[in-house]
């Protein structure tokens, strides 16, 4: 819904009674201008040369106040500011900024080998090789051991959210949930990350960094949890609906169960002998089937005492990954899934990647062991834990209220 323009939106064009279509002033919005609506290209071209002015004068304002490629105006009652007034966002979602100063972690807790410079270094021979490590009884145990504690603080993390809540309050909250588990929050400086865990809302694929926008009604978000501890890294994701609203938007719940179903069907085939490919020729059947698309600049990986190693596991159809699951393997899948087209565009903070269209995405993650005879999900739901399948509303529930 909040795709559409709103219908009462006039057309901007002097002369033109019209109501406005979908079509901006792409000067407009690189100003950061975001009401410049016209009703056709050709009302549009029509009425360029009163409409330019505008433009020198946006500019020149921002040339007296600004000094070239700076930040826009911090609002002078709260301090916040867009960090890339000039860039062309592909949705309504922008980046709030300053964040808050870096999280600290106490010296007690074992840290990754990232931590100091944001340069992870182990593993990067075997990620040359792309040779998947086989986990012993011991640092299985490890894997479960940290999956068990990511499963908590993701829950913890996830009871938190609600409308008016910022993001940045949520990265709080997940931080002191690792400190209290003696773990560190393994994407804190984790090539330079700013944040302990990635708050993706709406649009946003993935890497979304937690800052001091609230969560509204109508809004899903993403909570990106993984903790370091006792040497290993445990990770998952979920997708959670903010409000009464986002649950009764029949596309919001379509995207956010659609790429929820996607994760249990791929966990449902891993066992010794899958082939890696074979998880994106299901996720990516599904997704169609329920008119999504699927994201394919991201993908699942290997977990362990790193981070992130080998295998690849791509989550989109007739992909190319090499190798087979065997036990003792661990990795994750995590399939993000959109409403509209798969391809991405990243905000110049260098991390947060949305959808080229700035229509709603989705996804979910566990850490998963293989074992001789299937799999063990780590990360896996407990009875308490927040969130869960949502029905897709149907149009008459919608509208009637009386679901
Ligand atoms: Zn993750
Ligand atoms: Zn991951």
């Amino acid at each position: 819904m909040t795709d559409a323009p709103p219908t009462k939106r006039k057309c901007l064009g002097a002369d033109c009674d019209n109501d406005a279509g979908s079509l901006q002033c792409p000067k407009c919005l690189t100003l950061g201008v975001k009401d410049s609506f016209f009703c056709s290209q050709e009302c549009f071209k029509r009425n360029w040369n009163t409409h330019k002015t505008l433009h020198k004068q946006e500019t020149s304002i921002f040339d007296r106040i600004f000094p070239p490629k700076a930040v826009s105006k911090p609002d002078p009652e709260t301090g916040y500011y867009n960090p890339f007034p000039n860039f062309h966002y592909t949705g309504a979602l922008r980046p709030v900024y300053p964040l808050s100063p870096r999280r600290e972690v106490p010296k007690t807790i074992p840290h990754p080998d990232y931590a100091e410079d944001g340069i992870p270094k182990l593993g990067r021979s075997m990620v040359r090789s792309n040779k998947v490590e086989l986990l012993d009884a011991k640092a299985q145990a490890g894997m479960r051991k940290v999956c068990k504690l990511a499963r908590e603080v993701l829950d913890i993390a996830a009871a938190a959210v609600r409308p008016g809540v910022t993001t940045d309050e949520i990265d709080e909250i997940v931080h002191k949930a690792c400190l209290e588990r003696n773990s560190y929050p393994s994407p804190l400086n984790y090539n330079h990350f700013p944040k302990s865990v990635c708050t993706s809302v709406n649009e946003v694929i993935c890497h979304g960094i937690p800052d001091n926008r609230i969560l509204l009604d109508g809004d899903i978000v993403n909570l990106d949890v993984t903790l370091y501890h006792e040497g290993y890294h445990g990770d998952l994701n979920e997708t959670y609906y903010v409000g009464d609203k986002a649950k009764a938007d029949p596309d919001t719940v379509r995207v956010t169960e659609t790429a929820r179903e996607c994760l249990e069907l791929a966990i449902k085939e891993v066992k010794p002998g899958t082939l890696f490919r074979e998880f994106g020729n299901i996720i990516e059947k599904h997704a169609k089937a329920k008119n999504c698309s699927v994201i394919r600049t991201y993908v699942g990986h290997g977990i362990n005492s790193v981070f992130h190693c080998p295998p690849n596991i791509p989550h989109y159809a007739k992909n190319k990954a090499v190798g087979e699951c065997k036990p003792g393997m661990t990795f994750t899948i995590e399939p993000m899934i959109a409403l509209g087209k798969y391809r991405d565009v990243t905000w110049p903070d260098n991390w947060t990647s949305t959808t080229v269209d700035g229509k709603k995405t989705a996804q979910f993650e566990h850490t998963l062991l293989v074992t001789e005879t299937g799999v063990e999900i780590l990360t896996a739901r407990q009875a308490n834990s927040p969130g869960g399948p949502v029905a897709v509303p149907t149009t008459e529930a919608t509208t009637n209220g009386t679901n």
